[in-house]
């Protein structure tokens, strides 16, 4: 039988985001099971005013005023068999790098590209989480959701959940805080692996190595741990923008007069422009002010030194994509959430 969830009064969120902001919130709970998340809104009278996963990609403005939750549900159950595919149900509060560590252990393959990403496996939809060329979306089956207003778990397909680059329904206005993800189905593979190594960092990395969803795992782990920050150490919430979609007639433009930037054509014809280079250019890798900064090996990632407060990584933020609009005028998009909303 599941414990009924602690509510503590006054605690700092600190621990609770990998930004490392220090705001309280008023009341704080963790939640293992739906029932227990369920119990907690019926003895606190509303839905919570802030749901956190891991936090690894929110940027906490504010105090919380009310209740902030913390999905905790767990589980890994294989649900079904298909050829060579699995069915794998992922309970949302699971972290999402022990969940591809436990595929790589099963054999299975499909995760191995997202292989270090911070965060639950809940929260991984949100984003539609992506690196190296592969994203959620590529292993979804459906999800489930307890919509706060209704009470009703809803079961939603890739179609309902909107899924786009780094976006999903889940980051859309108004929908935003109507949700909680409760638990998550994807496919893998047991065999005949579809394997990306379209990247050139993975090709790099295995040389020789035949691919293999563990070789391609090590690679995406090496390359990640030598040019991202470690949150324990320096706070930060991973890529802080979205890589820019450009047409094709403003990449002609930017490329005449930047012949290095690196740009990848997309299947409509726009492309694709890394965010990184681009701040890079504008002189802020590697620069700090007091405790924020752009870090030395990743342009695109913000970091937060010690002590800052979310209103001034905001406020640096703006500063990065003001330079940015100002030398190609390209606006760059966050790709992290500011809460609360
Ligand atoms: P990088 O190698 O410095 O390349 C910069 C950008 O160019 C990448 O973000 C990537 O876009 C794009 N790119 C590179 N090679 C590509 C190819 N062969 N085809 C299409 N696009 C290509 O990138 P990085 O910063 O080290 O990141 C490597 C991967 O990890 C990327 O997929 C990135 O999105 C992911 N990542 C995600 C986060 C996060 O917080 N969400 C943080 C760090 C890294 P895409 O981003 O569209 O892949």
């Amino acid at each position: 039988m599941t414990q009924p969830a602690l509510l503590l009064s006054n605690q700092s969120l600190q621990a609770y985001n990998t930004f490392g902001i220090d705001v309280n919130s008023a009341l704080l709970a963790e939640f293992q099971t739906v029932d227990g998340l369920r119990e907690l809104i019926h003895r606190y009278g509303n839905p919570p005013e802030l749901l956190l996963g891991g936090g690894s990609n929110v940027l906490l403005r504010a105090p919380i005023e009310g209740l902030t939750c913390i999905n905790r549900i767990g589980g890994i159950h294989i649900r079904e068999r298909q050829g060579d595919s699995v069915l794998v149900e992922v309970g949302g509060g699971v972290n999402w790098h022990q969940f591809v560590l436990w595929a790589l252990e099963q054999g299975f393959g499909g995760v191995e590209n997202l292989a270090l990403i911070p965060g639950t496996v809940g929260a991984a939809p949100v984003q539609n989480i992506g690196a190296y060329g592969v994203e959620l979306a590529d292993v979804f089956d459906h999800l489930e959701a307890l919509e706060w207003q209704t009470d009703i778990i809803h079961e939603m397909s890739a179609a309902d959940c909107r899924f786009g680059y780094r976006d999903s329904l889940f980051k859309q206005p108004g929908q935003q805080h109507r949700f909680c993800i409760t638990k998550v189905f994807l496919w893998l593979r047991q065999a005949n692996y579809h394997l990306n190594t379209s990247y050139g960092a993975i090709r790099q990395y295995l040389g020789t190595t035949p691919p293999s969803p563990t070789a391609i795992a090590r690679a995406v782990i090496a390359i990640r741990q030598s040019k991202l920050p470690d949150w324990r150490q320096f706070g930060n919430a991973g890529s802080f923008f979205k890589n820019p979609i450009v047409s094709a007639e403003q990449h002609d433009t930017l490329k005449a007069t930047d012949p290095a930037l690196p740009a990848y054509p997309q299947p409509d014809g726009t492309y694709k422009l890394a965010a990184g280079y681009l701040i890079d250019r504008c002189g802020w890798k590697g620069f700090r002010e007091g405790a924020i900064g752009c870090y030395a090996q990743q342009a695109l990632v913000i970091v937060n030194f010690g002590g800052a407060t979310g209103e001034s990584i905001l406020a640096f933020s703006h500063k990065v994509a003001a330079s940015v609009a100002d030398r190609y005028g390209v606006q760059l998009e966050r790709e992290v959430r500011i809460l609360p909303i």
